[in-house]
């Protein structure tokens, strides 16, 4: 299998058809066997590493799950993202923020209160994750779906950062989803460990997006909560079983309600008992079984779906590397059912 890479096409482009014109790169788009067919977001930016050794945050992550997708046969339809504009930063955040973050000028404080040390090398790596969300919602309108090998920066507020977290990659996807493609319906499906505290933040008061956190009530962080469209808390130690009918009890009558005409998911899997920061107690098993039913969901609600990676936490990479995969397997599984609904999506936007 070959590697797609999309020509430059991220963007404020003229007109605002930027996603358009990269649906004309769907006929060129490889023939891969459809059972490992679900498109991959990635670039080479995601192996810098702005920060120590021995940090809590395991920054070369992104990079080691792209590795191995490409061992295992699953980055066949790569998409490399470009760094979004501050504009489009600023659609989710506020433009003073944004620049402080861009040129520097932001203070100690509020990098500590992100907890990682500001560098050029940050902003390069933090942008052009903010990108590859931009693009996985893009492709999700043109294929159904698409899955980061990064992302899924929840804790990031309209004017601060927190928690590892400086922009708010799906939340800048969402309003330039909406102001590219003229979408309307946005629902945030945040399944990881921790709340969506930041994205509950940015969107609030907003009815064209819809914000679900279904989340541990027991993590230390965030410190404070935010209120979500929709918050689902479950305690310490929650199994599969438990886990899974909480899910299937709210995800399908959203998808029915509100008729979204884009999802996007954070992945995360500090949902599972051996993570070192969440207190939930899934297997690979409970979390592949996660991750097949909001696809599946979302293939049978015909709403396109972007998934971003989300947080995950071990001294050893690779373990959590092995969770995160389980994500893209299931993307490769659901993207044949997936691409019905991406069909649709685009159908849309071009009678709009
Ligand atoms: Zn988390």
């Amino acid at each position: 299998m070959r590697s797609l890479i999309l020509p430059r096409a991220l963007g404020r482009q003229a007109g605002g058809l930027v996603w358009r014109r990269a649906a004309s790169s769907a006929a060129t788009a490889p023939a891969a066997t459809p059972a490992l067919t679900h498109p991959v977001v990635y670039h080479d930016d995601f192996t810098i590493n702005p920060i120590p050794d021995g940090h809590r945050f395991p920054m070369p992550k992104d990079a080691l799950l792209y590795a191995r997708l490409r061992q295992l046969g699953l980055a066949g339809r790569t998409f490399r993202p470009e760094p979004p504009s501050a504009d489009t930063l600023s659609l989710a955040h506020d433009p003073a923020y944004v620049q402080s973050f861009l040129d520097g000028s932001i203070s100690p404080a509020a990098m500590r209160r992100i907890g990682l040390p500001w560098s050029e090398a940050l902003v390069q790596r933090a942008v052009i994750g903010v990108g590859s969300a931009v693009l996985a919602a893009r492709l999700a309108l043109q294929f159904g779906m698409a899955v980061m090998c990064n992302g899924g920066t929840h804790h990031a507020h309209p004017a601060h950062g927190s928690g590892w977290c400086i922009f708010n990659d799906q939340a800048v996807a969402a309003r330039a989803a909406q102001r590219d493609a003229g979408i309307g319906q946005v629902l945030f499906v945040d399944l990881d460990v921790h709340q969506g505290d930041g994205t509950a933040a940015i969107f609030r008061g907003d009815p064209s997006v819809f914000t679900l956190s279904l989340h541990c009530a027991a993590q230390p962080f965030p410190h404070s909560l935010e209120r979500s469209d929709l918050d689902v808390a479950l305690p310490a130690g929650t199994t599969d079983e438990q886990y899974m009918q909480a899910l299937q009890e709210v995800l399908p009558p959203l998808l029915a309600r509100l008729r979204p005409q884009l999802v996007l998911y954070n992945a995360g899997v500090d949902v599972h008992a051996e993570d070192s920061l969440g207190k939930m107690a899934l297997t690979d098993a409970g979390i592949l079984a996660r991750d097949r039913f909001v696809f599946a969901a979302c293939a049978a609600a015909g709403a396109p779906v972007a998934a971003a990676m989300g947080g995950g936490y071990c001294p050893d990479h690779e373990r959590i590397v092995d969770r995160h995969v389980l994500l893209h397997r299931a993307a490769a599984e659901h993207a044949p059912a997936l691409a019905a609904a991406g069909a649709a999506a685009a159908r849309a936007a071009r009678r709009s």
